[in-house]
């Protein structure tokens, strides 16, 4: 092995968060290395599925690049969860990312994907395919159900959209109002997506017809410097994306902008992999199946096997571990109905 390559493996997934000092617009860079590799790798190492064709390895790291940005761009003490619901041989397309920037990410693939396969090849084959963003709060009080914004495949034309950054870009659009550029790549290496917002001017909503002329000159001028960033921001090559350095792609496209850059979260405080799955939470699902379809499933195999889709830890219920589950939760329902 040579050293390029082990520093290559070594690389810690990074988030860069900057301004532009005196405009109204932010942005965000994120590259996932190590964190990226660690998913794919735990796919490939699975024998049903083995590893993830090309194209597909492109949209999940897209999307996990991107729940990232969008997990950093809230103010929000819970998991933000991008999900794609496809009609196509993908059916579903999965990434969490805690507050914390810890994620997790895979992909339900169902039919044969070719290795020039199109997003819409994917998973809006019959025009019913679906991106779904929801922020499930981590303390959430009984009976409060998690936000959920739902936006369709589809542009402003009815054409179907081939990047999972223009169906992001819209969805921003219409839930938080502000304009945002996303420019995403991942390859089998590095999933990387650069994020670039206008920030709402104090006051702009009632700049309508009676503003007078110089806070109108001056929401314009505001409006050019987006519109000039944005332009630079778009003009970021996938290759050059996925292979140059931040500090590289910032001082090449922003090197005349007032850029102001915060301390990079890398590490510890960075994007990682992690997996919030356990024997607690099987063992829950599990039991949500009843009684009956888990007799069923033992008299069939002897046990119940449950694999992670995330991690690919299996969980193994023998009868009596099984039988287990269900004695708890009688335990649970006579402690409740005690009055
Ligand atoms: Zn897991």
């Amino acid at each position: 092995m040579r050293i390029g390559q082990l520093a290559g493996e070594l690389t810690l997934s990074e988030l860069h968060k900057f301004i532009f000092e005196g405009l109204p617009v932010r942005g965000m860079l994120v590259r996932l290395t190590d964190a990226w590799q660690d998913i794919l790798a735990r796919r490939a190492a699975n024998s049903e599925t083995g590893a993830y064709p090309a194209p597909v390895r492109q949209l999940l790291g897209e999307m996990a690049a991107a729940g990232v940005l969008m997990q950093g761009n809230i103010k929000f003490n819970g998991a933000l969860v991008l999900q794609i619901f496809g009609d196509g041989p993908v059916k579903l397309g999965v990434v969490e990312v805690q507050p914390d920037f810890s994620l997790r990410a895979t992909c339900t693939q169902v039919g044969d994907v070719d290795d020039d396969a199109t997003l819409s090849q994917m998973v809006n084959v019959n025009n019913q395919g679906r991106c779904a963003i929801t922020l499930d709060p981590q303390d959430r009080l009984p009976g409060q159900q998690p936000y959920q914004g739902v936006v369709p495949l589809f542009g402003d034309q009815g054409e179907k959209l081939e990047n999972i950054s223009e169906v992001l870009e819209h969805y921003m659009l219409q839930s938080e109002q502000l304009d945002t550029v996303l420019v995403l790549a991942a390859d089998d290496k590095v999933a990387a997506g650069l994020l670039i917002q206008r920030l709402p001017i104090e006051g702009e909503g009632n700049l309508g017809g009676k503003a007078d002329s110089v806070e109108r000159e001056a929401a314009l001028g505001q409006s050019e410097d987006f519109s000039r960033i944005a332009i630079l921001t778009k003009s970021l090559k996938r290759e050059e994306l996925l292979t140059l350095d931040a500090e590289t792609i910032l001082h090449r496209l922003y090197w005349e902008e007032p850029l102001a850059r915060f301390e990079p979260l890398i590490g510890e405080t960075g994007p990682r992999f992690a997996c919030r799955c356990s024997r607690e939470r099987v063992g829950n699902m599990i039991r949500s199946l009843g009684t009956e379809e888990v007799e069923s499933i033992i008299a069939e195999r002897g046990q119940v096997d449950v694999g992670c889709d995330f991690c690919g830890a299996e969980y193994r219920f023998d009868p009596v571990d099984a039988a287990g589950l269900f004695t708890g939760l009688s335990a649970d329902l006579s402690g409740g109905s005690v009055h």
